[in-house]
């Protein structure tokens, strides 16, 4: 399998050309070269494989650099009930009605960005060590996507983490997650600043490219195509848990920010699942549900950016989200360049044409927005209703699937984070505290290691080089 830019470069790179970079020189993301699409047998096959042996037949179609047994190797290691809790790995939770919650939430970080980060890890290790290189991961967070890039990578060879964090603004579980991780090549910064100055502080170091080339500076972002490709998997997983044969179809409905998880779908139908609708829940930062009531897809300002009682989803721009629109353009990548090359950065967005907007129900997707309101009062009625108490950002998705449910299709929520992470919410929503997970109980005691720098480019890079030597 080789893989092509969204923009149009169509240099054959293999898997491992592209696991550790970013943006495909063009400034576009990269796909495969095509979906290889799954027969009926091969379907029929999978059904009953444990999670790792059908992560390893998905991956297999992908990534054809690395030995099999090697890879196998290397998914065998990541999904085990060790890491994720339980043999099934993404277990199914019945609601009634023919509604089901997937949990993902079950990794180190109770988010399901460990799901694809784990894996990530174990990938990064093995390539960087067959390619005898290091890998210094600089990366801001305001919470979720630092603490799971830092627990995939801690202690592994070859990488360090550098993340920085707004100083004090973390909720206390949140601070507690990263800062009490003791590994050596974990370095956490906690900036004096606010999360905006964390990111300029990023990009400042990534675009000074004598730094970057001399401390081998790298990122853990959301375009990453083997996180996106590991989130694939899920989806198979969750539709032979929801069906007992592959003449059924199923829905699923996706709490999104930026596109990346719900994007992971596509591709699963393309490759030929079984899926009915992919339901895209948004939150107030509603630009995605926009995009597929209207066809305008409108990135907003900061000022316009809400922060919301499900912080993961406030976003101002999705930045998976061309990966879909290239799909849906028939890969016209003359046109995708257009579109997020020039009318993007230019006017702040684009409107499609009809005809290629009435494209849009084909590829399955329709969407919904939530609000705070709506969320507390799906956490109240479904703890109430079925005793399950679930995330801030379920809730969004579980409130929006529900408008799009179709007799006799079953309707899968991914459930991306657990409720212990948001608990100012959960005790608004329920006047009670979250429940923990098991070796959660007071982490907020543990010893904190973190090092508090101003919000200052030249402190963080003096930072990197005194403790990259
Ligand atoms: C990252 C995240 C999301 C959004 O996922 P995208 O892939 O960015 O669409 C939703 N919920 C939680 C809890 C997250 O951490």
């Amino acid at each position: 399998m080789k893989y092509l830019s969204t923009r149009g470069d169509t240099t054959p790179r293999g898997f491992c050309d592209i696991l550790l970079e970013g943006l495909a020189p063009d400034g576009g993301l990269y796909l495969p070269t095509h979906y290889p699409r799954v027969d009926a047998a091969t379907l029929a096959r999978w059904r009953g494989l444990p999670y790792a042996d059908l992560a390893f037949e998905i991956l297999s179609l992908y990534v054809d650099d690395i030995p099999p047994d090697d890879l196998r190797a290397l998914v065998r290691k990541t999904y085990t009930r060790e890491v994720f809790g339980t043999d099934a790995i993404v277990p199914l939770k019945p609601l009634g009605d023919g509604l089901y919650l997937e949990a993902l939430s079950n990794g180190p970080t109770l988010a399901f960005k460990d799901m694809a980060m784990q894996l990530l890890g174990n990938l990064f290790e093995y390539e960087l060590a067959r390619r005898g290189q290091q890998l210094n991961i600089l990366g801001a967070t305001s919470g979720d996507t630092g603490s799971a890039a830092e627990y995939a990578m801690r202690g592994k060879k070859g990488i360090r983490v550098f993340m920085l964090s707004p100083h004090g603004r973390m909720s206390p579980f949140q601070q507690a997650q990263m800062f009490s991780l003791q590994d050596p090549n974990i370095h956490n910064l906690a900036i004096e600043g606010v999360f905006d100055d964390c990111q300029d502080i990023v990009k400042a170091v990534s675009s000074d490219l004598e730094f970057k080339r001399r401390w081998s500076i790298g990122t853990v972002n959301s375009i990453n195509w083997a996180r996106l490709l590991a989130q694939v998997v899920y989806y198979f997983a969750g539709y032979f848990q929801a069906t007992k044969t592959n003449d059924e179809r199923v829905s699923f409905a996706v709490p999104s920010g930026n596109f990346g998880n719900i994007c992971a779908g596509h591709v699963a139908r393309m490759m030929g699942l079984p899926i009915h609708r992919l339901v895209c829940a948004t939150n107030e930062n509603d630009v995605l549900d926009e995009f597929f009531r209207t066809g305008t897809y409108r990135v907003r300002a900061s000022a316009e950016t809400f922060e919301t009682s499900s912080p993961s989803m406030d976003i101002s721009k999705a930045s998976n989200f061309e990966r879909f629109v290239f799909d849906l353009l028939g890969r016209d990548a003359a046109r995708t360049a257009e579109l997020f090359g020039v009318q993007v950065p230019q006017r702040g967005g684009f409107t499609l044409a009809p005809d290629e907007f009435a494209r849009v129900p084909s590829f399955g997707f329709v969407s919904g927005r939530s609000t705070h309101a709506d969320r507390l009062a799906t956490i109240r009625d479904t703890w109430q209703r079925h005793g399950v108490m679930i995330d801030t950002h379920t809730a969004d998705g579980l409130r929006v699937a529900r408008e799009h449910l179709d007799p006799g299709v079953p309707m899968v929520v991914l459930e991306t984070a657990l409720p212990a992470k948001f608990a100012a919410t959960i005790r608004e929503a329920l006047g009670r505290e979250p429940e923990r997970p098991p070796g959660f109980e007071g982490i907020e005691a543990l010893p904190k290691r973190f090092t508090v720098l101003p919000a200052q480019v030249d402190a963080v890079k003096r930072y990197i080089e005194t403790h990259c030597a």
